[in-house]
């Protein structure tokens, strides 16, 4: 065993890793993923092996309560310990903002961390967590060193046109800009497209997951996203809105239907795929469903999904390839088939029996867009970050 680096996300009362052994320079291998949840009310630890076996479980008892840095020490103790001569030697982190100074993964130290921690005004959902979570390591492992890895960094050679909303400066100032997200994702899906398609420069990407966006590159780099300030625009998601109308928003406060509370409710959790269908906010519950309000939220999603291929198209000036990729992108054959037939018009033509095999590639060979199911793998991504920073 060797040298190892570990992937941290950082939560609220959660804290999940991934442990990469560094077996050559620049291969990582995975060795263990796992998590210590449940911190204010019934603290667990599990870890499983890169199979999804499990390796070990601890409980503290169910009126026990541990913060981050207990975990921290419990997860980097449990890995050194048991998996044979591993040390780790850097810990990546996922951060959600990396403001406008951040453009991309950078070592940790004192000033950078003040920096984060100043954005979380504008995301308080994660980015509060990220940052104590690496305050917090960074105490109990003084010598360790930390590398930040930003949702929003590859978003960031978006051209400022698009990076900016018609609002007074002021407000632009204050960070009102258009960030983007699950940019680690599509680092890496950037990374994937040469290996099966070089020839694609103008390529559209889905990740449709849980939360759901679509970012338009070109040459392997973010030129538009559909995800605007925060987490909450562009496609409708599981439970997130997706594209709202602000004077509908102010209508309801105005109204005093919602105050700033509910209303963060209603957007973030109860509207969406789940909000449309009152069914579910599970694709497959979804496609499973003989309800047809379940039917009506896939026509939707697929709808803007559509919409959002043809104004990116106009950006990009033509189309090479379209990807789909997370949970939705590399599973549902039913999505992808139907975001496909609406395409026909720009020349995408389906491959059946390839898109029921997940793909990868699952357009037909005289396809003027290639359209390719491609995984994806951001924490794979954040420990590259890592390793390339660390051992630079
Ligand atoms: P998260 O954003 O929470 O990480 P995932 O990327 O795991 O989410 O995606 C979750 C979504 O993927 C859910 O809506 C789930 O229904 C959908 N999904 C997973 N497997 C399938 C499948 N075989 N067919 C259709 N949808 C699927």
């Amino acid at each position: 065993m060797s040298d190892a680096i570990v992937v941290f996300n950082a939560g609220s009362t959660s804290l999940k890793f991934g442990a990469y052994a560094i077996d050559a320079p620049g291969t990582l291998t995975l060795i263990s993923r796992g998590e210590v949840d449940g911190m204010q009310t019934d603290p667990r630890f599990k870890a499983k092996n890169a199979a999804g076996q499990t390796l070990a479980e601890h409980q503290w008892g169910q009126d026990q309560k541990i913060n981050h840095r207990t975990a921290f020490q419990f997860v980097i103790a449990w890995l050194e310990k048991n998996i044979a001569g591993m040390k780790v030697i850097g810990a990546g982190h996922r951060v959600v903002l990396g403001g406008t100074r951040f453009e991309s993964p950078v070592l940790i130290d004192a000033e950078a961390l003040d920096y984060l921690d100043s954005l979380v005004v504008m995301e308080p959902s994660h980015q509060p967590y990220n940052v104590r979570g690496m305050r917090v390591l960074g105490e109990a492992f003084p010598g360790l060193p930390q590398v930040a890895v930003f949702d929003t960094s590859f978003h960031r050679t978006m051209p400022e046109v698009a990076q900016t909303y018609a609002l007074p400066q002021k407000v632009r100032d204050a960070g009102g800009r258009h960030w983007g997200y699950h940019g680690i994702s599509y680092d890496y899906i950037s990374r994937q497209i040469p290996k099966v398609a070089p020839e694609a420069r103008r390529v559209i990407v889905g990740h449709l997951g849980g939360g759901a966006s679509m970012c338009a590159m070109r040459d392997g780099k973010s030129v538009e996203t559909t995800m605007g300030f925060g987490g909450l625009t562009g496609l409708p998601m599981s439970t997130r809105s997706g594209d709202v109308p602000a004077d509908l928003l102010l209508y309801l406060l105005r109204s005093k239907q919602f105050d700033d509370a509910t209303l963060e409710q209603m957007l973030y959790k109860q509207s969406g795929l789940l909000g449309l269908s009152g069914v579910s906010e599970d694709m497959r519950e979804l496609q499973e469903s003989a309800d047809p309000r379940a039917s009506a939220a896939i026509d939707y999603f697929v709808y803007c999904m559509a919409k959002f291929v043809g104004a990116y198209t106009a950006v990009l000036g033509g189309l090479d390839a379209l990807v789909f990729t997370a949970g939705i992108g590399e599973n549902s054959v039913t999505v992808r088939e139907r975001l496909c037939r609406a395409l026909a018009w720009i020349g995408v033509r389906l491959d059946e029996k390839a898109n029921q095999g997940n793909g990868p590639r699952i357009s037909t060979a005289d396809s003027r867009v290639s359209v390719w199911v491609i995984p994806t793998n951001e924490e794979l991504m954040i420990a590259q970050h890592t390793l390339a920073l660390v051992r630079p």
